[in-house]
Parts: C-alpha cells; sequence; structure tokens
C-alpha cells in the first residue's frame, strides 16, 4: 500500500490538480484547507480525498491530523499568493505563508513525519540576471509574498541539515491550463492572471483583456513568460514525493516549461483556439514586471525525469478554455 498524503491547499487551483495526480497514481490523501479561496465543491465532486477544513496555523488541529491518519509525506500548497495584496498586508502573508509553515513543520517533527514537497516560486529570483534562470540564479525578492516563499527556502534547508527532514521545493514559473478531462480548472477571485481573464474576454465576461505594456525590449514589445500545464506541475509533485521516498536530499527545483510565450502570442493564440476575436487594449507596463521571465527545467529533468507533456501553448489554452466554458458557460448563448 501506498503512504498516505496531507495535502496542503488541495482545494485549490495547482493543488487540487495535484491531488488528482496522486490519486491517479494510488496514493491515499488527506486534504486540509482553509476555503478562503479553494473550492470545496469541486473537490469533493473530482477527489477521493478526505477534506478537513482548517488552516496550517492550528497546531492542535494538525496534530489531531497526524495522530488519525498515517501520514507518510506532506505536500503544503496552501499560501496567500496576490503579490500586490502582500505590499499591502505583509502581517497576514508572513504570518499565513512563513508562522503557518512553521507550525506545519514543528507538528511533522513531533509527528515523525520527514518528507515535504513545498511550491515556492520564481519570484524569488526577482528581476533575472540570466535567462534561463538556473536554480542557482541570485535570490532577490521583491514583494512580501515571495520574500515569505524564500524565508520557508531557508528554513528548510536548516530543517534539513539538523532533523533530516527533507524536502523538495519546486519554483513555480506561470501555472496554466486546466485538467485535460476537464474535471478541474482555475478559478481565482479576484482573478488577476493573463490566461484566465484573455479567456473571460473570450467568452463576453469583459470587455477586452489590457495588455501591459507594449514597450518592452522584446521580438513584439510584450512581456514573456514561462506558462506551464497545471497537469505537468501536478505529475512533477508525484516524482518529487517519490523522490523523497527512495532517500533524496533536500532539493530545489524550478518548474517550468523552458519556453516563453508574449502576452500578444497568448492572446493570439487564445484567438485561434476559442474562435472569438478578442478586444485587446494597449495599456502602461504593470509596476514590478520584468520583460522576460523563463525557467531552466533541466534539473526537474535530470533530478526527477520529469517531461511535460503539454509544453505548446496551444494545449494550455485549450484546457483553460475547456474548462471555462464548463465552469461559467457563455454570456450571450
Ligand atoms: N498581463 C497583461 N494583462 C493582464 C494580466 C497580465 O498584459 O490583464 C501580463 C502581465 O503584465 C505579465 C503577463 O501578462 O507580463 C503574465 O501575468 P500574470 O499576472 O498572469 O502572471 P505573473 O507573470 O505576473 O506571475
Amino acid at each position: 500500500d501506498k503512504p498516505k498524503i496531507l495535502v496542503t491547499g488541495g482545494a485549490g487551483y495547482i493543488g487540487s490538480h495535484a491531488v488528482l495526480a496522486l490519486e491517479a497514481a494510488g496514493y491515499p490523501v488527506v486534504i486540509l484547507d482553509s476555503l478562503e479561496y479553494g473550492h470545496a465543491e469541486l473537490a469533493q465532486q473530482h477527489l477521493k480525498a478526505e477534506l478537513i477544513q482548517g488552516k496550517t496555523t492550528d497546531r492542535p488541529l494538525l496534530d489531531q491530523i497526524f495522530q488519525t491518519h498515517d501520514i507518510g509525506a506532506v505536500m503544503h500548497f496552501a499560501a496567500y499568493i496576490a503579490v500586490g495584496e502582500s505590499v499591502e498586508k505583509p502581517a497576514e502573508y508572513y504570518h499565513n505563508n512563513v508562522y503557518g509553515t512553521l507550525t506545519l513543520l514543528e507538528a511533522m517533527l513531533a509527528a515523525d513525519v520527514k518528507q515535504f514537497v513545498f511550491s515556492s516560486t520564481c519570484a524569488i529570483y526577482g528581476p533575472p540576471k540570466t535567462v534561463p534562470i538556473p536554480e542557482d540564479h541570485p535570490k532577490n525578492p521583491i514583494s512580501p509574498y515571495a520574500s515569505s516563499k524564500l524565508m520557508v527556502e531557508e528554513m528548510l534547508k536548516d530543517f534539513s541539515a539538523a532533523y533530516g527532514l527533507n524536502s523538495v521545493v519546486f519554483r513555480y514559473f506561470n501555472a496554466a491550463g486546466a485538467d485535460p478531462e476537464g474535471r478541474l480548472g482555475e478559478d481565482h477571485q479576484p482573478e488577476t492572471h493573463l490566461i484566465p481573464l484573455v479567456l473571460q474576454a473570450a467568452l463576453g465576461r469583459r470587455e477586452n483583456i489590457a495588455m501591459f505594456g507594449t514597450d518592452y525590449d522584446t521580438p513584439d514589445g510584450t512581456c514573456i513568460r514561462d506558462y506551464i500545464h497545471v497537469a505537468d506541475l501536478a505529475s512533477a509533485h508525484v516524482l518529487g514525493v517519490e523522490y523523497l521516498m527512495q532517500g533524496g536530499d533536500t532539493t530545489f527545483i524550478n518548474l517550468g516549461n523552458g519556453n516563453g510565450f508574449s502576452v500578444r502570442e497568448v492572446i493570439e493564440t487564445a484567438r485561434q483556439v476559442t474562435g472569438e476575436e478578442i478586444l485587446a487594449v494597449e495599456r502602461d507596463r504593470r509596476p514590478g514586471d520584468p520583460p522576460r521571465l523563463i525557467g531552466s527545467s533541466d534539473q526537474a529533468r535530470n533530478i526527477l525525469g520529469w517531461e511535460p507533456q503539454y509544453p505548446d501553448l496551444e494545449s494550455i489554452i485549450a484546457h483553460a478554455w475547456q474548462w471555462h466554458l464548463y465552469r461559467h458557460g457563455r454570456a450571450s448563448a
């Protein structure tokens, strides 16, 4: 029998896709999710896992979970993720993301659970000095959100050395797309990410899509990002936990495609996939946006044997579109 995995944030976008992948690979799962942003109904409809509502800052609840379930490893997705909000409310971000993770790690030590998969972000690198970005690139977070993730990375190094609590830390580039079978997808409130906003415009749920900056030093003037299919992120997490189970040491791994796509390319591909016109309007640059963010995925391939199944923008957008149609329908059908 495969060990049971505790997945925090398993009712959220990336976490729920990871649970799908874990369950498909035969792992029993328990989800801990505060449901501040997660979607309980989707998790309950499509995942077998038991869903426990609560926060990682709640040590008695964590102790109870570890006492009731024979947990072999933890995947930790639960976090606040809005960069702009983190600037306004740093206390909430450090409390939830740093103190919450520390509390979870302490509960793991008490329960003698020593395998941890952590969701970090390419935002810890700050504006890149080299592209594609390797894992040993200098770290220069420019938001409390990014700082909160880097602080946890530092804790994990120390916990590994002192306590033998080993981690796979995944630094995500731009997660996008949806379950290829249409069960789950991206549904943030409020939505700030490019691909779901473009698809809202395709559905007629918003008038247009703003292109934040069209005068960058890139081939078409718009920013380039490394969009990675959420199902490929999910498969990496299964490989990550298996690496730890086989005795792997703490390691830090980028999860990107190694491919970059511009804002204009995203909009053009969405037009092709949806058959809708999608009005794009030119707007000022958004503060803090680097022109090009692309991750080197060599480590993921070499250490985990990971290979993305859906590296092309068409699949990413087509799967996201299938999900949007199912979830929201057309505005004027
Ligand atoms: N973007 C845009 N219009 C939008 C939302 C985003 O032009 O309405 C751009 C944004 O400036 C960035 C890229 O799309 O260059 C991806 O942004 P997103 O917020 O999806 O992810 P980020 O790279 O900020 O994590």
